[in-house]
């Protein structure tokens, strides 16, 4: 086992040591991977994973680090940053099935993770590799759940958490987890191209570590979600895989845990991935509907209420393109109302998720209308986030307020409004009884 940085560009192929700390290929200015070599019996690692599930270690306990020959990069346990990420349940959803136009649907819920995003199993990565370098400061330019995740394991480790955000008014809900997890947070004023620009010169003068989306190395913590998705199957490679797309570092981690799990033979084929974009903040749906023909054209104003995926320039595009080619995908978009109501009927199974995560219904709810997905095909959507990671979102959509950008009106389909009653008992049974209340 060994690990190696190596530039994504197939041209330059440049090769870096696994704890230079690059961004960007020196060469060409490509993406960064991490290139791993395994030497190990399928049989025997996967009855190695297995006999940790019984363990309390808290390493054996995370659904990351359970698998952590597939992590070669840590080669000391005492680096790994851990808050028990990972470890999330593979539900049945017969309801979302049927509105999704197939027989049966299974959803792995990343929500359930310790910040309520699957942002976890990438950051227990990053900033594992942030302590192995002996990193005290890591930053990030995010409002979101990255930056929420950030802060929680910089705080576990001990290390200062820095978050660069616009100047503007700040989204309560969105910025929470990180100001109560100690982030410093600096709002500057200027856009956020600008600001990473100057984040990324700040963080090479002062040795500030970037956990933004185009670190490699959470791409190696979220390729986890494949692997314990599949593990939870006892292996059984599905038809498809759906799953939201923003910066799209989810889906080139999916395709290249794919690719390592084939490669070591804990799987003999791949499974088919599909992408499902916003439809106002589509940039990779538009490039796969030129044949994925040339560069990646940004939206320059992306909207989406979906504010995890409203990304109109996705960092990880060249990763994304290939693994959707290599598991002969596709790429799909869904409108506002489309992810709305998916997003309520995947409330209605008992499970809930926030508006990006819902994305994945919809699109397969799209992908099965068009036949391209069939019936009868052994389906698993990715839900990449918590019902509560957007609460406004929910109360206004049940309510008949929800408004998508440019003021347009979001049906309320599956809306469930709450009753106003007098304080009367007779009234309050009556209406207990009604038709309307019982539905
Ligand atoms: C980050 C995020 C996404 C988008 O993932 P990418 O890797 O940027 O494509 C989707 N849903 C949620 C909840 C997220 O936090």
């Amino acid at each position: 086992m060994s690990a190696e940085l190596v530039c994504f560009n197939s041209a330059c192929s440049a090769r870096y040591p696994i704890d230079e700390v690059i961004y960007e290929c020196r060469e060409c200015g490509g993406l960064i991977a991490v290139e791993n070599r395994f030497d190990q019996d399928p049989k025997q690692l996967t009855s190695l994973w297995d006999s940790r599930a019984a363990s309390r270690d808290p390493l054996d306990v995370s659904g990351v680090w359970r698998f952590r020959e597939m992590l070669p990069f840590v080669t000391d346990p005492r680096h790994v940053v851990t808050i028990r990420e990972g470890n999330t349940p593979l539900f049945d959803a017969p309801q979302a099935a049927a509105y999704g136009g197939v027989d049966a649907l299974q959803l792995k819920h990343q929500g359930y993770n310790p910040t309520g995003s699957f942002k976890d199993n990438g950051m227990t990565a990053g900033v594992t590799q942030a302590k192995k370098l002996g990193i005290e400061r890591v930053a990030c330019v995010s409002t979101g759940n990255t930056s929420a995740s950030m802060a929680a394991y910089a705080a576990a480790a001990g290390m200062q958490a820095i978050i660069f955000l616009p100047h503007g008014k700040i989204a309560y809900g969105k910025l929470a987890q990180a100001l109560e997890y100690g982030a410093l947070t600096i709002q500057v004023e200027a856009n956020f191209d600008q600001i990473l620009a100057l984040v990324r010169k700040l963080a090479a003068e002062m040795g500030i570590y970037l956990l933004n989306s185009m670190n490699p190395f959470r791409v190696e913590g979220q390729k986890s979600i494949v692997i314990e998705m599949l593990d939870q199957r006892n292996w059984k490679v599905p038809d498809w895989i759906v799953l939201p797309g923003g910066n799209l570092g989810n889906v080139s981690a999916l395709g290249k845990g794919l690719r390592e799990l084939l490669e070591i033979g804990i799987i003999d084929r791949l499974p088919r991935v599909a992408v499902v974009q916003a439809a106002g903040s589509a940039p990779f749906y538009e490039l796969y509907q030129r044949g994925f023909e040339g560069d990646l054209k940004a939206v320059t104003s992306p909207e989406t209420l979906a504010t995890a995926i409203r990304i109109g320039a996705p960092v990880s595009w060249p990763k994304a393109r290939f693994e959707i080619q290599n598991t002969n995908g596709t790429v799909v978009s869904a409108t506002e109302q489309e992810i709305a109501d998916a997003k309520a009927v995947i409330g209605r199974c008992g499970i809930g998720c926030e508006p990006a995560s819902a994305a994945s219904l919809a699109g397969l709810k799209k992908l099965t209308a068009e036949g391209t997905i069939a019936a009868d095909s052994d389906v698993v959507c990715v839900l990449t986030g918590h019902l509560l990671k957007d609460p406004d979102y929910v109360y206004h959509y049940h309510t008949d307020q929800l408004k998508a950008p440019g003021d347009v009106k979001i049906v309320s389909t599956f809306g469930n409004a709450p009753v106003v009653m007098p304080n009367d008992p007779a009234k309050i049974a009556a209406f207990l009884d009604s038709p309307a209340a019982r539905g």
